[in-house]
């Protein structure tokens, strides 16, 4: 029988060899595309043992599957057909009707959406907490941290859902305090760990049950499919997996086989986006164009602390404030490497203006009260030459 438990010491060999079938299918070298919507019958003795593609059991899935559970150190993987399969169905898997989640209060746009307008109809509510300053240094007596998480909770709360790095402003918030708080209260804490990605974080080591991804972002990372990922103990990611049979988010065999291959390059793509990102921040932090820089591998910013306590690198992913909504316009107008695109993660540098694009539906005064300012650009540093880049952006924001 194959199996699929190849694993290594280090996460830049297991990208690139984790999971592999043993023996090796036909003997080929790369996984390929299993294009078989269904599979001869054998000895099944339950319905999810049947090998049928809604049930991600192809080789294809089971090869990035065992990948994907060795990278985040987790005992099992599930890929779905986007970032926010696997969000919806992680959520509902152990969240019902009556019962409530509290909520990191700046989330991804589509999993907010989800929170504000389909969760209420399956009878499940949230309330927002601050995952910010928890020991109350910033002279807020604690009021954003446990005491206040625990204000907010309620004899039917079963879920904490946050972000390791939040859009657009690269918010790290008391990830670990999350992870103790809801330990302690018998909650499943699940993580949106999309922009910090395995090779800087892996929440699951700090007492996380449950990942989740966005796959279209930095693990495919070549902005060339939509996918996602769920990950945890084989108990927890099982219960997901058994929704997703009836939900029906599961992932194509093609998209699978794009997804492995992008895969094997996260390590050193993670290592150039996180020196890029980090030097692309210094820059226009010291740049008198720029008035404030969000990146949490910046002293003085907001995460910095937790960022330098939890993760590795801090990515490519940052924002920064231009004084006007002119400025940003000309800025967007006169760059000439970045693509003016949304999304995020992949090889080439993009640029956006979130109150344009992912805050559009907001009021200019609820856009004030998140700082998600007319002047606000949030970037994705690629990987291109970091020179040329630095100097295009010098070029785009000088007069
Ligand atoms: C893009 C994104 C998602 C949604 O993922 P899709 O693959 O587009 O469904 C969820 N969370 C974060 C942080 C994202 O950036």
């Amino acid at each position: 029988m194959t199996v699929y438990k190849e694993r290594f010491k280090t996460l830049a060999t297991n990208v690139v060899h984790a999971g592999i079938p043993n023996p090796r299918i036909q003997g080929a070298v790369v996984s390929p595309i299993f294009q078989s919507a269904n599979y001869l019958m054998g000895d099944e003795a339950a319905y999810d043992e049947i090998r049928y593609l809604r049930l991600s059991n192809s080789p294809s899935h089971l090869t990035l599957q065992a990948r994907l559970a060795v990278i985040e150190s987790a005992e099992q993987a599930l890929v779905t057909s986007s970032g926010m399969a696997a969000i919806s169905t992680a959520l509902l898997a152990f969240v019902g009707n009556g019962e409530h989640v509290l909520t990191q209060k700046t989330l991804y746009g589509g999993t907010q959406s989800f929170l504000d307008q389909d969760a209420p109809r399956f009878g499940i509510s949230y309330s927002p907490i601050d995952l910010n300053d928890s020991n109350g240094s910033n002279g807020s007596n604690g009021s954003n941290g446990p005491d206040a998480w625990s204000e907010a909770l309620r004899p039917e709360t079963r879920v904490i859902y946050v972000e390791s790095i939040t859009n657009p402003l690269m918010e790290v918030g008391d990830l670990k305090g999350i992870a103790a708080f809801a330990r302690e209260h018998s909650l499943i804490s699940i993580i949106d760990n999309t922009f910090a990605t395995p090779v800087n974080f892996r929440p699951l080591e700090i007492g996380f049950d449950l990942v989740v991804h966005s796959a279209t972002k930095y693990l495919n990372g070549h902005s060339d499919i939509v996918a996602g990922a769920v990950m945890g103990s084989a108990e927890k990611v099982e219960k997901v997996r058994q929704l997703m049979l009836h939900t029906g988010g599961s992932a194509d065999p093609h998209a699978c086989f794009l997804f492995e291959r992008g895969l094997k390059t996260l390590a050193i793509r993670m290592q150039r986006h996180n020196r890029s990102g980090l030097a692309v921040a210094e820059f226009l932090a010291g740049h008198p164009a720029v008035e404030k820089v969000n990146y949490p591998g910046l002293e003085g910013d907001s995460g910095y602390a937790y960022a330098r306590e939890l993760f590795t690198g801090t990515s490519g992913m940052l924002s920064f404030y231009l004084g006007s909504s002119e400025a940003a316009e000309r800025f967007l107008e006169r760059v000439r490497i970045p693509v003016h695109a949304a999304s995020l993660g992949g090889p080439e540098t993009l640029v956006v203006r979130p109150a344009r694009s992912s805050h559009l539906g907001q009021t200019p005064e609820e856009r004030a009260r998140l700082a998600i300012t007319d002047d606000l650009i949030r970037t994705s540093v690629g990987i291109e030459d970091l020179d040329e880049l630095l100097e295009d952006f010098d070029r785009a924001l000088s007069d």
